[in-house]
């Protein structure tokens, strides 16, 4: 079989190309290395998007959430319900490892087969890979880059690293599951781009000191029972600690998107060369699609204002 196009990422952005390739009736194939939406699988078990539910819409079909914004568990079935009810192609739990050019088709080699087709979106979003901070004790069992469930650190000394959305929410959700919260941020403030209703939240209970904060400073050490940071002034400070959440960002995937010969800006947003009008990339034949399209700044894109690539892509593709 050979496809007109094989979408690698089976995230929100994935499955939106998945149903435009359907209307134009070209054959597609969505190949995800893990679960079904899977970042979103992977985001904390009580989030709630900042976006309202039809701004996360595919294809118009409507998502009916109990709140204005929804949640996680609203969101997964969401897009289950629309890849099951439209029959959507989808192999998961296979990771695309890598790609070759053979003639005029391209060989997409994953971890289970390897597939030939016309056209390559890449729809990996950024999730994947923390933004490590690189100090020693990072490694430790006590350090997450991913924050899922406040329960989990009750009654213990939490530190929270960094001063973004991820950051306030896992700050005040363990706080108010009874955690001792400390964070620690490179910035002078929180950041401005937190969800302009928890601000306020996070700002008073720092004011308050229910939970603790120090800005401009950094952690540099992890150790089994402290951790290490260099505050304001310079000096080393530590704390007695018994779980650190460093949740500094993520990163694309950029050692795939070099691989398969996609151009990347050489500052150090590191974004990756495509026509903004069509999303095909450098290479002829390999579109973006979604949050990676921005490089580092993965802040740009997201489900609400990337959605419409899925309509720009398969249109180039059909014309
Ligand atoms: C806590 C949080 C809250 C957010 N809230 C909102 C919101 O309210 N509104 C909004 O619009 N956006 C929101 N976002 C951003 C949004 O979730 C992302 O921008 C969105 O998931 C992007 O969709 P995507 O399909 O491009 O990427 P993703 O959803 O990340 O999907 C990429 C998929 O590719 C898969 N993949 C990666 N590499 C491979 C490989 N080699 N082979 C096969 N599969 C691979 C991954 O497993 C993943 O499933 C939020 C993000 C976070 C972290």
């Amino acid at each position: 079989m050979i496809y007109d196009v094989l979408i690698v990422g089976g995230g929100p952005i994935g499955i939106a190309c998945a149903l435009e390739a359907k209307k134009k009736n070209l054959s597609y194939i969505i190949v995800e290395k893990g679960a079904l939406v899977n970042s979103l699988y992977n985001y904390p078990n009580k989030m709630t998007f900042f976006s309202t539910s039809e701004k996360l819409e595919l294809d118009d079909i409507p998502f009916v959430s109990n709140n204005p914004k929804p949640t996680k568990q609203e969101a997964l079935e969401y897009y289950r319900r629309i890849v099951e009810s439209k029959q959507i192609h989808i192999n998961l739990f296979e990771k695309v490892e890598r790609v070759e050019k053979n003639d005029k088709l391209f060989e997409v080699v994953s971890s289970k087969t390897t597939y030939q087709t016309k056209n390559i979106v890449i729809a990996t979003g950024f999730y994947d890979i923390p933004n490590y901070l690189n100090i020693p004790g990072e490694e430790m069992d006590k350090v997450t880059h991913y924050y899922d469930d406040p329960h989990y650190y009750a009654t213990q000394k939490v530190v929270v690293v960094g001063a973004s959305n991820s950051s306030v929410d896992a700050a005040l959700e363990t706080y108010r599951k009874g955690a001792d919260v400390t964070m620690i941020v490179r910035g002078e403030q929180i950041g401005e781009r937190v969800k302009y209703w928890v601000r306020p939240d996070i700002i008073n209970r720092i004011k308050e000191g229910s939970i603790k904060a120090y800005f401009n400073a950094e952690l540099t050490e992890v150790e089994k029972d402290q951790i290490k940071f260099k505050d304001e002034e310079g000096n080393i400070q530590s704390l007695d600690n018994d779980f650190v959440l460093a949740l500094t960002g993520y990163r694309p995937n950029f050692e795939f998107l070099e691989s398969l010969g996609i151009k990347l800006s050489e500052d150090q947003l590191s974004i990756p060369e495509y026509n903004q009008q069509t999303m095909k990339t450098n290479v002829d034949g390999i579109y973006l699609a979604g949050v990676i399209c921005g490089g580092m700044e993965t802040h740009k894109w997201f489900i609400e204002n990337s959605r419409i690539h899925a309509k720009m892509i398969m249109e180039d593709i059909n014309a």
